[in-house]
This record gives structure tokens, C-alpha cells and sequence, in this order.
């Protein structure tokens, strides 16, 4: 069986806390009477920039819409200025935390040993880690995708299992990856359904071997220019259940349009 599919918006540094009612209405009056009677069959989360968190909770409370935390720090607390905990997410509802985001490891310098941290730090309460993983356009050309999701897994993937204890059920419960080719964020370019099912198929197959048949219930993203034009092609394929939406989710509408694709 399929699992149950996850659209997740990404607002990146966009829109502030006196946005956030405003999209909360716009995006419920256009997903809760569609998806209400069958909340199985999607579920819908928001990451908006931390200092939003708050307000958007507020305006989705009562709603079936989960809130995300684009980043946070692998420590607990401390001496790190700018940062955010996971404890901090947690406390403002957060179930969903992305990590390892290309943006944050391009612009930020974010290192796969950072990236195991911040997994293994976010599985040790009860947020769920969407880790993003994702070739660059040159990787790509070099036919060397597989090699660098496959590297980008594992380094995630072996320390946590050290570092945490947990079972490969439990583990595969709480993890979800997103697929997001470098080349296809924020540029408009996609990668075409079947191309994006064949990664999603070998990162399947790694998980699996990884975590056994409990690694069939991990849950894929697609993440990369999706639009409500091109969502309901890609969700449609055997690998990929759901989607990360950067630019698309700025406008609630068309956010609203492309979560409803995994209900077709
Ligand atoms: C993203 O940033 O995760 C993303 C997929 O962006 P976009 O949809 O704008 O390509």
C-alpha cells in the first residue's frame, strides 16, 4: 500500500506573522471541505520562516494542517546565536522539521556530518525530520545522481540508527525524504515524472535494503519547481508520495491546488 501522501510548503524567507491569518484562511477555505472527509488520503504541512511559527499556528488551529520548522541547531540549547532548538519547534507545534535542505547546504555550509546531527537530534523528540536530498545540475550531468543521494542517505541514515537506538519501524515512521534536484529548485525546470519516479524508485530500494520492508512505509517527496500544472503527474507515480513546494506554496490557491493533486 501506498503511503498516505505529504504536501509540505516551504516558504523559505518569505511572508511575515501578518500574512499568516490571511493565507490560513485562503488556503483552508480551499482544502478543508475537500480533504475533510478524507483526511487519510492527504496531509498538508507549512513550514514557514521561525519567526512566523507562532502566528500560523494560531490562524491553523482547529485545522488539519501541521506546521514545520525549516531548520534547526543539532544541540539542544546553548551558545548559538541566531539559532533555533528543536525543543523550541516542538513547543510551538511543530511536527515536521526540514533538514538538509540544498539552500542550506550550498549558502550555509551545512555538512552531511551536520545534517546526521540535526536527524539524529529531531528523532529524539517527537518532530519528524524531512530530509532533503538532491544532485546538482553538474552531479547530474556526470550521471552521478544516484551515487550522491545514495551518499547523502547513508551519511544520515548510519549515525542516526548509532545515535538513537531506535528501531527500523519506528525509524521509518518518523522519516520522510524529499527528492529535490538542485538544478530544479526555485528555476522552473522539473524533472520529468518518470525521471523523478526512477530516483524515487532506487532511493526506495535503498531504504529497504537499509531498513528492511519497514522502509517501504517511508514516506518520498518530490520537491523542484512543482506547480499545480505539473502535480498531479508526479503524484501519480508508484515512488513519490507527496511534494516539497517552494515558490508555488507563496500563494495559498495555488498551494491549496497542487495538495489536492494527491487526492486524484
Ligand atoms: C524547495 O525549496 O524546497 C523547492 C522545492 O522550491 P521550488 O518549489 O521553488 O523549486
Amino acid at each position: 500500500m501506498k503511503p498516505r501522501p505529504l504536501v509540505c510548503a516551504n516558504w523559505k524567507m518569505n511572508l511575515t506573522a501578518s500574512d499568516a491569518s490571511r493565507y490560513a484562511e485562503a488556503l483552508l477555505a480551499r482544502l478543508e471541505s475537500q480533504t475533510e472527509s478524507r483526511p487519510e488520503r492527504v496531509e498538508v504541512a507549512i513550514a514557514p520562516p521561525s519567526p512566523v511559527l507562532d502566528r500560523l499556528g494560531s490562524a491553523l488551529r482547529g485545522s488539519t494542517i501541521e506546521l514545520a520548522a525549516q531548520n534547526v541547531h543539532a544541540e539542544p540549547s546553548g551558545a548559538f546565536t541566531g539559532e533555533v532548538s528543536v525543543e523550541m519547534v516542538e513547543d510551538l507545534g511543530c511536527r515536521y522539521a526540514l533538514v538538509g535542505h540544498s539552500e542550506r547546504r550550498q549558502l550555509f555550509g551545512e555538512t552531511e556530518i551536520d545534517t546526521a546531527a540535526k536527524v539524529a537530534r529531531i528523532l529524539s523528540g517527537s518532530v519528524r525530520p524531512i530530509l532533503c536530498v538532491g544532485e546538482t545540475l553538474e552531479e547530474r550531468e556526470a550521471d552521478q545522481t544516484l551515487e550522491v543521494v545514495g551518499r547523502q542517505l547513508s551519511a544520515v541514515l548510519d549515525p542516526a540508527d548509532q545515535a538513537i537506538q531506535m528501531d527500523e519501524k519506528r525509524l521509518a515512521r518518523a522519516l520522510v525524504v524529499a527528492y529535490e534536484p538542485v538544478w530544479a529548485i526555485g528555476t522552473g525546470l522539473t524533472a520529468t515524472p518518470e525521471a523523478a519516479q526512477s530516483v524515487h524508485h532506487a532511493i526506495r530500494q535503498l531504504l529497504v535494503g537499509r531498513l528492511g520492508p519497514a522502509g517501504e512505509e517511508i514516506r518520498l517527496l518530490y520537491g523542484g519547481s512543482v506547480k499545480p500544472n505539473n502535480a498531479s503527474a508526479l503524484l501519480s507515480r508508484a515512488d513519490i508520495n507527496g511534494a516539497l513546494v517552494g515558490g508555488a506554496s507563496l500563494d495559498p490557491e495555488a498551494f491549496a491546488e497542487i495538495a489536492l493533486s494527491a487526492l486524484d
